[in-house]
């Protein structure tokens, strides 16, 4: 494939908006582009995606790539891999991107086979390498003991980026770009898959992942009815909300879907409050990206102390409560 046809992206959009992790590839897409002196251009396949187009450029692409049928409202592997390898032959990239994401992980492998190419996933960071022009991809390796950095020898060289590793593009809407309809060529007659429903799961307030705060407890914390003092101190910030460790959700202490880590939800908050909880790789890979980390633990030598930028050493059932209470004053105040 062409080194001057740039990055492609494949952007995700859903109800008719662009999702976060389209304007994290951009962000990223962007400087890739830029490195090589390239253009970058999305691919958005969807439901109503053409209206769209415009919020892509915006976002840091030159040219939109539409595919806007209503065959592809919802992901479906038999649908959109073969409208994704239509869009890639036609644009003909030497750099494709997607996010790991629930479709993007199914979606990006399978295009790298139907290409015939290599690719990086869930990777955290994507530079060029000046001396070759080529990729250089760092992901997390070994449950998140280690970074690798990698490169995919063949191309398009290919990579899938993991949701919040890198911030989204600031809009420009001063930007202009090139909006191209591409004929998907999908008869979705001949899809051995059907939608059926998807359900969202029923929480009360803010998403984990939206949240501007978060807090987060551990085995330390010692059973469910210590979550409920975490779900007040959450409750006292507007846009708070509650995780836990691995070790909390398999215990049955909070939801399983609060897990945060490697292998559950990456939050990128601007308070993560991090409570009873010992500060494992595998919890930091998903609260790393916050701003300021807030941790309470009983154990000084604790490792999350090592990654926090406040540390109490303390019982939560004190601390705990007696932060809430200053919080109250101050945002009273
Ligand atoms: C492949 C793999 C993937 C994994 N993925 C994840 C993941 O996505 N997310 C994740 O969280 N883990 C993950 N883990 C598990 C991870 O390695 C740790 O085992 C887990 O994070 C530990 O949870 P914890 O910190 O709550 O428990 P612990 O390590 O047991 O720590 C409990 C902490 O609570 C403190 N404490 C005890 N009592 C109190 C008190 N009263 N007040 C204050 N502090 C107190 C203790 O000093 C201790 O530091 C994964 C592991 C593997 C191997």
């Amino acid at each position: 494939m062409a080194y001057e046809n740039g990055v492609l992206v494949y952007g995700e959009a859903k109800d008719g908006r662009l999702l976060s992790i389209t304007g994290e590839l951009l962000n990223v897409g962007r400087q890739l582009a830029d490195s090589l002196g390239q253009p970058l251009s999305a691919a958005l396949i969807g439901e109503g995606t053409a209206e769209l187009a415009q919020e892509a450029i915006a976002l840091g692409a030159d040219k939109v790539f539409v595919v806007d049928d209503a065959i592809f409202a919802e992901y479906l592997h038999d649908l959109h891999v073969p409208a994704a390898v239509n869009v890639a032959k036609e644009v003909d990239p030497y750099i494709i991107l997607a996010g790991q994401t629930a479709s993007g992980r199914d979606l990006a492998p399978h295009l790298a086979f139907h290409l015939d190419t290599g690719i990086a996933i869930d990777c955290t960071a994507l530079e060029i390498d000046s001396s070759t022009n080529r990729m250089r991809a760092t992901r997390p390796f070994s449950g998140g003991n280690f970074r690798q950095v990698i490169g995919v020898k063949t191309q398009p060289q290919m990579a899938t980026i993991r949701s919040k590793a890198i911030d989204g593009a600031a809009p420009d809407t001063s930007r202009t770009g090139e909006v191209v309809n591409v004929n998907h060529g999908v008869d979705a007659s001949q899809s051995r898959m059907k939608f059926i429903e998807s359900k969202p799961i029923e929480s009360e307030g803010v998403r984990l992942e939206d949240a501007d705060v978060v807090v987060s407890g551990g085995r330390g914390i010692g059973g469910p009815e210590g979550f409920e003092g975490l779900e007040d101190l959450a409750a006292i910030f507007d846009g708070g909300a509650v995780g836990g460790s691995r070790a909390a959700t398999d215990s049955g202490f909070t939801a399983p879907e609060r897990m945060v880590g490697i292998t559950g939800v990456i939050v990128a908050p601007n308070l993560y409050m991090a409570i009873g909880i010992s500060g494992a790789s595998q919890h930091l890979a998903g609260c790393g990206g916050a701003k300021t980390i807030v941790a309470i633990n009983t154990d000084e030598e604790a490792q999350i102390f090592g990654s926090s930028s406040f540390g109490v050493v303390g019982d939560y059932k004190q601390v705990v409560p007696a932060f809430a209470e200053e919080v109250k004053k101050l945002l009273q105040g």
